[in-house]
């Protein structure tokens, strides 16, 4: 039994003692001068099991949007993006601030799809009064939502049908390949660049890659070191994204399973409004209870929970075991027994 369950994010995961070998045991060597073959390795296997030409490693899936935006985007272009999406909303507004690109923000629906009318009638046309309308940026999984295939295609589709690049915030896209049963590089074909987070329930303690054509991630590359991204012997971090990649990928689909017996649990409490599972993910707004002394009553029994924006947000990953799941089914039933 773990000592706390700490269901805020997939990104409280510790590196596992096997992953921890592997890091100890890299072969290392300056990444600047591309002399570290353990990053090389992690960039050409990540390029090749998501079908693009290249990759390159960043220290976080922040950088790494970025760094895909200001490669496809110049001072005073725009991007198309959603107003729930990541890369707009929990970045630091990076894209404006640094890379002095206009965000084109559009409604998300709940299942992270932008309306593609809405898409089209964002595109500026090419008058000196308006910037430059430069790319489509979507992101899979949003929310735990696995965005639908069609989706995928006619939103790329279209934006291509405009002269528009794409790029995917791909942070969970391999929960969203094993939710769906679909290949990851099926998923990533639809665009031109992608971003990956390692750090995530993939279990590495740091680290992302964006992959896309040669060309960007040369672009990209240089990108990276003005953000001060231009690591060194990143070998040692670089073989715990190996490592996640060769054993964390297929067993996602434990943490999907572990999620939909959460959503299960808390349809019992219907007080706490909770949602079904997607991917990894259940979120709550719980109407009639009070969220602060349910927390806390929570966190009394070593139960940890994110929340933000009036709800509450479960995520399951490779430290929630069944034990964990067990555990807040009996915390919620003496909570609300005793109410
Ligand atoms: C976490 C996350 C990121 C950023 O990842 P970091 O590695 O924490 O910078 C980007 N996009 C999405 C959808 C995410 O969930």
């Amino acid at each position: 039994m773990n000592a706390q369950a700490d269901f805020r994010s997939d990104t409280v995961t510790k590196p596992s003692a096997g992953m921890r070998r592997a890091m100890a045991a890299a072969e290392v060597g300056d990444a600047v001068y591309d002399d570290d073959p353990t990053t090389n390795r992690l960039e050409s296997m990540t390029a090749e099991i998501l079908g693009k030409e290249a990759g390159l490693f960043f220290p976080s899936a922040t950088q790494a949007n970025l760094g895909g935006l200001m490669a496809h985007c110049g001072r005073g272009d725009e991007f198309i993006v959603g107003q729930k999406a990541h890369a707009y909303r929990d970045e630091g507004g990076g894209a404006a601030v640094l890379g002095s690109i206009q965000p084109q923000p559009l409604p998300n629906e709940p299942d992270g799809i932008i309306d593609l009318d809405a898409i089209t009638a964002a595109v500026k046309p090419d008058d000196f009064h308006n910037p430059v309308t430069r790319l489509l940026a979507l992101e899979n999984t949003f929310s735990g939502h696995p965005l639908p295939e069609d989706y995928l295609r006619d939103a790329t589709e279209l934006a291509r049908g405009h002269g528009l690049a794409t790029h995917l915030d791909g942070a969970r896209l391999m929960n969203a390949a094993v939710a769906t049963g679909t290949s990851p590089a099926a998923i990533a074909e639809h665009f031109d660049s992608v971003s990956l987070c390692l750090s995530k329930g993939l279990g590495a303690p740091v680290g992302a890659l964006l992959l896309g054509p040669k060309q960007l991630i040369d672009r990209a590359k240089r990108i990276r070191k003005t953000l001060g991204g231009g690591m060194r012997q990143t070998g040692v971090i670089a073989a715990a994204g190996i490592s996640a990649l060769e054993h964390n990928v297929t067993r996602l689909g434990e943490d999907h399973d572990r999620a939909s017996r959460l959503a299960e649990v808390f349809r019992g409490f219907p007080e706490l409004g909770a949602g079904e599972a997607h991917t990894n993910m259940v979120f709550m707004s719980p109407r009639e209870v009070d969220m602060d002394a349910f927390t806390a009553f929570l966190a009394d029994r070593g139960i940890i929970v994110g929340g933000g924006y009036g709800t509450l947000r479960w995520v399951t990953h490779l430290d929630i075991d069944d034990e964990a799941i067990e555990r807040v089914g009996e915390a919620c039933r003496e909570y609300f027994t005793r109410a």
